[in-house]
């Protein structure tokens, strides 16, 4: 058997995994002039390559100052900067999910709010008996894992944290977003590079696999994994005996009480539930709304916010075009993740304007369509009775990810209430989901949510260890 048909069987297997789209050799042919990445700055043919390339960099990077840590993060910032349109463009045309306009903006954001060697402080303690520090050390090569859904962000927005603590990486990203996540780390590599340092500092494959996943799982010289990703990958992690943060799916719900600005809350959920279509693990997924004033919150949505209202008896027909049957199981169908919605809409024989942001429907927590992760600029809308009822729904929709959950409301008891109840990483009151990591919101931003593992936003202090360095006696002059 040949390479190519070896390569063949591999990307078909992986499309059946992931339901995406197939090429035969499991690289996606351009139309347009937009960059196809090759070997070089960084991207290997072969994993255990990749690793021991990574592994010398790192060695490097440790002989040098701190300081110039700060200095390769900024150029890689500039890098994203000047590549904000090429990488938009790579994103939507490789994985055919998204929109361009919302991409550039998740880069700017990466490239102006990921965090840097400012997270990463020591602790100290003097006294009688001396001196302890605990200092953040780094792990060494990181393996990492990469979504489809933000593939370049991801891959940036990890280096600037992993670099800053020391760690070098190595990336294995989604297959069917290869080409862009290998232009990321060409782009750092060529940053390093400018600033007078070396390459591989991050490092991938040309052609990611599972394979190629399995062995960066397994490798001696990579002592900690960072997944981002569905639930298949955070499994992996978790069953892999090494360390692992694994950021995980999410199905956040919003919740809206009968205190909340309706006028606003409907344009901060459309508004959140449409970013990049809805891709964003962070995104609004369904609605959960008091009653009272459900009606308003639902007209809002369609006169001022451009939802499009779909009837109880096409919500079936919707719910048969978005979820598939797998293996006995209802899944979403890959085909519309990500996708416009009146794209979505004319498959169901719907034909609108291109001007339709979102799909909105009512129904019961306990429809499919409602408790799946769609990832689609499609928003269940479920009528509660009270506070209490509505923040049972929730958790319930949530689904134990503790990822992130959002309300809109002016009564405090209720948001503390919700927020302890449903116990996420992320909990966005009264903005847009997107709040939660920076973009209209104060604090850092990161790609990275560890849901799963605990660590929460994840940025440099999250890739190091903790070295304790006890001075007995002396180095203390209180
Ligand atoms: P996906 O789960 O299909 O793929 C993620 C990555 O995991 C890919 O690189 C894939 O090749 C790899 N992978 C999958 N199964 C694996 C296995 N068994 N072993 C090794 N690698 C494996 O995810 P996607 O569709 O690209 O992204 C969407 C999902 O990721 C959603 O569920 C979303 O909520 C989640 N996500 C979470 C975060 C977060 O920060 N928590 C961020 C982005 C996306």
């Amino acid at each position: 058997m040949n390479e190519q048909d070896l390569q063949a069987i591999v990307s078909k297997v992986i499309n059946e995994m992931t339901g995406q789209k197939a090429s035969s050799n499991n690289t996606t042919s351009f139309k347009s002039d937009l960059p196809e990445v090759t070997y070089g700055k960084g991207i290997f043919a072969d994993m255990n390559e990749a690793i021991e390339a990574a592994k010398e960099a790192g060695r490097k990077l440790r002989m040098m100052p701190n300081e110039f840590r700060e200095e390769i993060i900024a150029k890689i910032r500039e890098k994203i900067q000047q590549n904000l349109d090429v990488l938009a463009q790579m994103g939507v045309e490789e994985t055919g999910m998204g929109k361009a306009g919302h991409k550039v903006l998740k880069h700017k954001l990466v490239a102006e709010k990921t965090p840097g060697t400012e997270c990463i402080a020591p602790n100290v303690f003097t006294g009688d008996q001396g001196l302890t520090l605990v200092e953040k050390g780094p792990w060494g090569v990181i393996g990492a894992i990469t979504p489809s859904t933000n593939p370049s962000e991801t891959i940036f927005c990890n280096t600037i944290g992993m670099i800053a603590s020391g760690n070098t990486v190595v990336f294995n990203p989604h297959p069917n977003a290869a080409n862009v996540s290998n232009y990321a780390v060409q782009l750092i590599n060529e940053a390093a590079v400018e600033c007078g340092a070396f390459e591989n500092l991050a490092v991938s494959v040309l052609k990611p696999t599972l394979d190629t996943g399995n062995v960066m799982f397994e490798h001696k010289d990579v002592p900690l994994l960072v997944c981002t990703g569905g639930p298949g990958v955070v499994k992996a992690v978790l069953r892999s005996g090494k360390p692992g943060i694994a950021a995980g799916a999410g199905n956040p719900p919003v919740f809206v009480d009968e205190t909340a600005d309706i006028k606003k809350a409907a344009e901060d959920i459309i508004n959140g539930a449409t970013f990049d279509n809805n891709l964003p693990c962070i995104a609004e997924k369904e609605v959960v709304v008091i009653d009272g004033v459900a009606d308003r919150l639902i007209e809002e949505m369609i006169h001022n916010n451009n939802c499009y209202y779909l009837n109880a008896e096409l919500v079936d027909k919707l719910a048969k075009e978005v979820l598939i049957e797998k293996n006995g199981k209802h899944v979403i169908n890959r085909k519309w993740v990500g996708r416009d919605a009146y794209k979505i809409l004319k498959a169901i024989g719907i034909e609108v304007d291109e001007s339709i942001r979102c799909i909105i429907f009512e129904g019961s927590k306990d429809d499919l369509i409602i408790k799946e992760e769609l990832m689609m600029p499609i928003l269940g809308i479920v009528r509660v009775k009270d506070i209490e009822e509505g923040i049972a729904v929730s958790v319930e929709l949530e689904g134990g990810n503790r990822h992130s959950a959002h309300m809109h409301s002016k009564n405090i008891e209720n948001l503390t209430k919700f927020a302890k109840a449903i116990d996420t990483a992320i909990f966005v009151k009264n903005a847009p989901s997107y709040a939660g990591i920076g973009f209209g919101g104060e604090g850092f931003t990161t790609f990275t949510i560890a849901s799963k593992t605990g660590e929460g936003l994840t940025n440099a202090d999250t890739f190091t260890k903790s070295r304790r360095c006890v001075m007995s006696d002396f180095l203390y002059i209180r």
